[in-house]
């Protein structure tokens, strides 16, 4: 019997073979074998480095629009803490966020599309590396892989939310998300002395409460924004004024203006500080992946694909944790969906991450009829796929 038509035995053999961003190699190589089996070896084409796309045509043999549907295939540098007998057998490594889920709900869906097409639609399919350390989306888009896509879908299964929620949110539903540094260099000096030094510790002080100010006082109180400093090095001594301090942090924001804003005003808090108390704060800001926004047609259509799947549906949820298929909204339109995967026995849900982290593996067949479903919505309506970006 085929992996495909058993996603939790599929999720499971995916589970135990957890592979880092750009490595996912034995990830890649059992996925397309398990294609292969079923005779599809020669229509995987190879993107992004370790992924692939694989096209279903429509049963008319003339797309009237292309929808593309992603799973992300990486895993994080987690040591499995779970009792599970699957448990990962790569050390230090671990699909703590649920791609394993993502890439075995996809691959069962594209088998039965493949068994019973779409008539007017083509669905690309799509096994994206690398989301967690960054750059498979854009490597994917590079390839060509969203090339006569009209429309894109992607799920993310969710432990914060009670199992088979599905999220449906226009506009952002996932930040853009910035790294930033900031070295502030002053003069070194005695302690006991500090007239005669240039005191980087006070400034780097200075520098993270007025920080604190641009969500506050800089950004309209309606639009979110997190400014946090997650690292702060300098000095070894009591009674020594060290010479420079390091800091680090992160921005998160659902718009790229957003992003945008707060760089600037970093770099008058960094200016302004320098000049104030002699020294000089070089910041570095370093914007990382999009943010995720959603169209309203596509939300629209997913909406329709939800309602058919049944179930809960909540309306207008989102996230500060980051996502890279913003690059891929940021090209085509389309929508992506959350799915609850949290354990509704009520015990603890270990959140996304987590060295602990399960899912309810009831997901598994929610989002891969989720998948069929908004094939099967954007079949009656092709024309809508091509509505452009609202
Ligand atoms: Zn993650
Ligand atoms: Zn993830």
């Amino acid at each position: 019997m085929s992996l495909l038509s058993d996603a939790v035995a599929l999720r499971r053999a995916l589970h135990r073979i957890p592979e880092l961003s750009f490595a996912e190699h034995k990830t890649s190589a059992f996925l397309k074998d398990v294609f292969g089996a079923i005779g599809m070896a020669d229509r995987l084409v190879p993107v992004g480095g370790t992924g692939f796309t694989l096209d279903i045509p429509p049963r008319s043999g003339r797309a009237e629009a292309t929808l593309l549907l992603r799973a992300d295939m990486d895993a994080l540098p987690i040591t499995e803490l779970t009792d599970l007998p699957f448990a990962s057998t790569h050390p230090g490594c671990m699909h703590a966020c649920g791609h394993d889920a993502h890439m075995a709900s996809l691959a069962v869906a594209a088998a039965r599309l493949l068994a019973e097409p779409p008539e007017r639609v083509a669905v690309r399919v799509l096994f994206q590396p690398a989301e967690e350390g960054g750059g498979g989306a854009l490597a994917c888009i590079r390839d060509g892989a969203l090339d006569g896509v009209d429309m894109a879908f992607g799920i993310h299964v969710w432990n914060e939310l009670p199992l088979g929620q599905i999220v449906l949110t226009t506009g952002g539903i996932m930040a853009g998300v910035v790294s930033f540094s900031v070295e502030v260099r002053g003069q070194g000096g005695h302690g006991a002395i500090p007239h005669l030094a240039a005191d980087p510790i006070v400034a780097a002080a200075e520098f993270i409460l007025a920080a604190q100010t641009i969500a506050s006082r800089r950004i309209a109180p309606v639009e979110p924004v997190v400014v946090t400093v997650g690292s702060v090095h300098g000095g070894d001594a009591f009674n020594v004024i060290p010479g420079v301090v390091t800091l680090s942090g992160t921005v998160r924001a659902y718009n790229a203006e957003t992003l945008d804003r707060v760089e600037a005003a970093l770099r008058d808090i960094a200016a302004g500080i320098g000049l104030a108390s002699g020294t000089q704060l070089d910041l570095t800001y370093t914007r990382h992946a999009r943010p995720t926004v959603n169209h309203a047609a596509a939300v629209a259509l997913a909406r329709q694909a939800a309602e058919r799947v049944g179930g809960p549906r909540l309306e207008g949820y989102r996230t500060m944790a980051g996502e890279d298929f913003g690059e891929i909204l940021h090209v085509v339109p389309g929508c992506f969906v959350l799915i609850g995967s949290g354990d509704t026995s009520g015990t603890k849900v270990e959140p996304h991450h987590s060295p602990r982290f399960v899912i309810d593996e009831g997901v598994l067949a929610i989002a891969e009829r989720m998948h069929r479903a908004v094939v099967a919505v954007a079949d009656g309506d092709p024309a809508a796929l091509r509505a452009r970006r609202a």
